[in-house]
């Protein structure tokens, strides 16, 4: 098919781009249909942007597990449930009792109960906005989004200028922001509108998105969120290639051929499930669609960092406090939840750090930035927030292979001017798959899950066609 080079060769019926959950649900519905493939991963682990980390307690004592990247399981997200059932990986739920707080942009702490503050500055507005956004998100077609009555009118606006023609409170605006913050990691000048509105749809809902019981930040797994990648991984052995990074795709009608350092891997068709971003470091030859090739300029990494302190016990518990806090003001973090062990051995809070606030403070030096966000910390659960046993932080946006988190957005003309063909058709004997080509839980491990079966179930379809053709 092409010249025999210096190169160690691998021939199999189907390569699997991307270790994460979407190349390994590709892998595992190829597995299970008995179709052979390999799968290369760049990094010495599989899980991609869910990195689960067991830490020292800085006591001797019980060790710590993190997630770095993603760690929520909501009840809707039902492949996600499924594949952690299958392999037997148990998940507890979000601890939310107590106090929730509310740090207003002048340092203020507001505390509230239940989901979400009943009153404050700029709610009401806030709300009438979040439901429009909701009542528009309804008119999303989810598997061809391009075919929505208003995409294109929707697709041509941020969701700043959308925010700004509804509400002129700047309360309400802040509001709005650290919405789009916390589930985009993008700052709402940044966004399409339409983007904003298909991925509620993909959700089934904005409150789906943003809260917690019943919601996308229900429950956590009791061993992290790498445990059923881990588990897939085991059960697909030597079949997965760590530490194998794809370098260069070579592709025409009668297959594919990954270049990595010093082997390629030459196969009918392939599954390429990385991060847009990602794709385009590869060298393609020929090159990509300009559909495709547009599509992935339109779909650059949010921005987010994630920050663990360890304490040897939740102590905000005991005064009534939840962990939870939205944060409005100048320190760097917007989120925080308790992120303790489902046994609470010891107190774990997680802090996020979202779009500009991210930008300025990975600008300060490692001790800078542990200052600044114990501070943060402190705002919410006081004093003691100041000497946690251990700290840890992981800045997505400096990942060498996701190059950000928690998913690539779309910038607005994205949708109008690529999405028909650069979204996720397939390019000949190429298939894409990732969480951004989900047309449900877009952006979220469960439509990672979604897109590598879909994949998968192409190559497999592609493959019997080719047999019957003879
Ligand atoms: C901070 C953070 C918090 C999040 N929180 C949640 C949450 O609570 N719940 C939730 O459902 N989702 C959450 N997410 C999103 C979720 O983690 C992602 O949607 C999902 O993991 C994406 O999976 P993927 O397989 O599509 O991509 P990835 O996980 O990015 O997988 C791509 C893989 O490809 C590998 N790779 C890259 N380049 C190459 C190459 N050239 N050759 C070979 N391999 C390569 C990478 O190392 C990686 O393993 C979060 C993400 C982040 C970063």
């Amino acid at each position: 098919m092409w010249e025999q080079s210096e190169w160690d060769l691998v021939e199999t019926e189907v390569v699997v781009v991307g270790g994460g959950y979407a190349g390994l649900a590709a892998a595992l519905q190829l597995h299970d249909q008995g179709v052979d493939f390999v799968l290369v991963e760049a990094s010495d682990r599989v899980g991609g942007r869910v990195l689960t980390e067991t830490l020292d307690s800085g006591t001797g004592g019980a060790a710590v597990t993190v997630d770095h990247g993603g760690q929520w399981v909501g009840p809707t997200q039902t492949r996600l449930r499924a594949l952690a059932d299958r392999f037997g990986c148990a998940t507890f739920p979000t601890w939310e009792t107590g106090k929730h707080i509310e740090v207003w942009h002048d340092g203020t702490g507001v505390p509230y109960l239940g989901a979400a503050p009943a009153d404050g500055p700029g709610i009401a507005d806030y709300h009438r906005v979040t439901e429009l956004l909701d009542a528009l998100a309804l008119t999303v077609d989810t598997a061809e989004p391009w075919r929505t009555p208003r995409c294109a009118e929707w697709d041509a606006q941020t969701a700043e200028s959308f925010f700004r023609a509804q509400t002129s409170d700047p309360d309400a605006l802040r509001r709005l922001a650290l919405a789009v913050q916390g589930v985009w990691c993008a700052e709402p000048y940044e966004i399409s509108l339409f983007h904003v509105l298909f991925y509620i749809a993909a959700a089934g809902g904005y409150e789906q998105l943003m809260e917690t019981r019943d919601c996308a930040q229900d429950s956590r797994f009791v061993t992290g969120a790498a445990g059923p990648a881990r588990a897939v991984a085991e059960l697909l052995g030597d079949r997965v290639r760590l530490g194998t990074r794809a370098l260069s795709v070579e592709h025409d009608a009668d297959g594919v051929r990954v270049h990595t350092a010093g082997t390629v891997y030459e196969a009918r068709r392939a599954v390429i499930a990385l991060p847009p971003p990602a794709v385009r470091t590869l060298r393609f030859t020929p090159e990509l669609p300009a559909a495709r090739d547009g599509w992935l300029a339109h779909s650059p990494m949010g921005r987010v960092a994630k920050i663990h302190a360890v304490y040897e016990t939740p102590f905000w518990r005991d005064a009534g406090l939840s962990g939870i806090a939205t944060l409005y003001d100048d320190g760097p973090l917007g989120v925080v939840f308790d992120n303790s062990p489902h046994d609470a051995a010891h107190g774990v809070l997680v802090g996020f750090v979202y779009g500009d606030r991210l930008s300025a403070w990975s600008d300060l030096d490692a001790a800078g930035r542990r200052d600044a966000a114990l501070a943060s910390l402190g705002s919410v659960v006081g004093d003691r927030a100041a000497r946690p046993l251990a700290y840890t932080e992981k800045i997505w946006s400096e990942d060498p292979y996701a190059r950000g988190g928690y998913e690539a957005y779309v910038t607005p003309g994205g949708w109008t001017g690529y999405g028909r063909s650069g979204w996720r058709t397939s390019t000949g004997t190429l298939h894409w798959a990732g969480t951004e080509t989900a047309s449900v839980w877009n952006g979220y491990i469960d439509g990672a899950l979604s897109s590598g079966r879909r994949a998968a179930d192409e190559v497999v379809a592609a493959l019997q066609a080719s047999v019957a053709e003879g």
